[in-house]
């Protein structure tokens, strides 16, 4: 009886570790799959469409393009600032809040 035993639990460590191996190989096969995607070009990052050449971005015109104007340039900043602050200038000499001249 306890030989039987033995040899179930030795069948069915093989058989785990076989599954193991199975496992990994699927897991080896997918890595490979997504290196080979990874060298192909051609899919904007943030929308997944089709890009035409490889670009430095990674991203598609239109992905680029909203991406920039999420990001202003310093100078745009700069801007924005000087505008913000007379704002609230304006605001202090009419006795008014800041964000009703901005609403305004
Ligand atoms: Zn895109």
């Amino acid at each position: 009886m306890l030989v039987k035993i033995v040899k179930n639990i030795k069948k069915t460590k093989k058989k785990q570790e076989k599954n193991k191996i199975k496992e990994l190989e699927k897991i080896q096969k997918k890595q490979e799959k997504n290196k080979i995607k990874e060298d192909k070009p051609s899919n904007c990052s943030i929308c997944n469409c089709v890009l035409k050449g490889r670009g430095k971005t990674n991203m598609c015109n239109k992905c680029l393009q909203s991406s920039k104007s999420k990001c202003p340039t310093l100078e745009e900043l700069k801007d924005d600032i000087r505008i913000i602050k007379t704002k609230v200038c304006i605001g202090k000499k009419y006795g008014v809040s800041d964000n009703a001249v901005k609403n305004g």
